[in-house]
């Protein structure tokens, strides 16, 4: 057959707002037969406000915000732009750190005001052997508990405090895994984030299975797990980090609005960031290949 077919399709996917690298890379949407989600900024708006400071006995919580914030203004992740935003409301201008560092999947480190600071997973602490306080761990699991995400703060050998950042589901998700699973295709959540986090937005759009605590380097062999599996998977994603296993998925799509290497992994891009478009695009290409028949 000649591509003519696929060429209308392309051409009417640039209308609904879907950017296709090429005709071929649409062959595989016909068996595909699960859809790999990241979580943040792909299911969620990846946009996060700092909802909570919980601060361990004795500490002062305006000096966590200027440590903690001052540490994460340098940080383009979207929990440390919601912590840097958070604690420039709540105490002003903040310090620039002496030193900084992306420890990737855990947090950041650095030095600020001659303080060794630590801001991150609970487990970016403990290997510097600071352990939460019973206090701040009560702290972090209600936090978690109620769906959202807790980074721990410490420095100069001691965890310090809790901050609490809310992302919230995009609107569009919902109704875009309920298109996805009319299409006979099994949406899956993966995260790096902890697995009560994932359960809960997982819940709020209906979605059953969760593959969580996954560091970045890892996604792109949670897929080749799943492919060897015998599944032919669809991978959203929309960081930096998403890249590798947007690349390995047998269709990889992007989020517009997300960072130039996932889209540059990807065989699709959904303009507008908005996951309905997925499903659209899937069905879409299943139809036009099938016109070519
Ligand atoms: P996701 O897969 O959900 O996009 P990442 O792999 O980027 O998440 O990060 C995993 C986890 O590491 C986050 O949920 C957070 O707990 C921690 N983390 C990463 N970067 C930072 C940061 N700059 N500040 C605080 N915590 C961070
Ligand atoms: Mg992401």
């Amino acid at each position: 057959a000649t591509p003519t077919a696929l060429l209308v399709g392309t051409g009417r996917g640039a209308q609904l707002g879907i950017l296709i690298k090429g005709p071929e890379v649409l062959e595989s949407t016909r068996r595909i037969d699960m859809v790999v989600l990241d979580k943040t900024g792909t299911v969620t708006e990846g946009r996060m406000t700092l909802t909570g400071v919980h601060v361990a006995d004795g500490e002062d919580e305006a000096e966590v915000l200027r440590l903690a914030g001052a540490l994460e203004h340098a940080s383009e992740h979207p929990i440390a732009q919601a912590v840097a935003k958070g604690a420039t409301a709540r105490v002003g201008e903040l310090p620039t750190p002496e030193d900084f560092a992306n420890v990737e999947g855990l947090g950041v480190q650095g030095i600020v005001d001659g303080h060794a600071v630590l801001v991150g997973r609970p487990r970016l602490l403990e290997e510097w052997s600071q352990h939460l306080t019973p206090e701040l761990e009560r702290s972090l699991h209600a936090a978690q508990a109620a769906g959202r995400t807790a980074v721990a703060v410490g420095w100069d050998g001691q965890a310090r405090a809790v901050l609490v950042v809310a992302d919230v589901v995009k609107p569009t998700s919902k109704e875009a895994i309920t298109r996805l699973r009319a299409l006979g295709l099994t949406p899956v959540l993966l995260t790096g984030d902890n697995e009560a986090v994932a359960k809960t937005v997982a819940a709020e759009v209906g979605i059953d299975e969760v593959i969580a605590e996954v560091l970045p380097a890892d996604k792109v062999d949670v897929v080749k797990e799943l492919q060897s599996e015998g599944r032919v998977v669809a991978m959203v994603g929309d960081g930096v980090n998403d890249a590798a296993a947007l690349a390995q998925a047998d269709l990889g799509l992007a989020m517009g609005t997300g960072t130039d290497a996932a889209i540059e992994a990807s065989d699709l891009t959904l303009v507008r960031g908005d996951l309905r478009v997925a499903a659209d695009a899937i069905r879409l290409s299943r139809r036009t290949l099938s016109t070519i028949k």
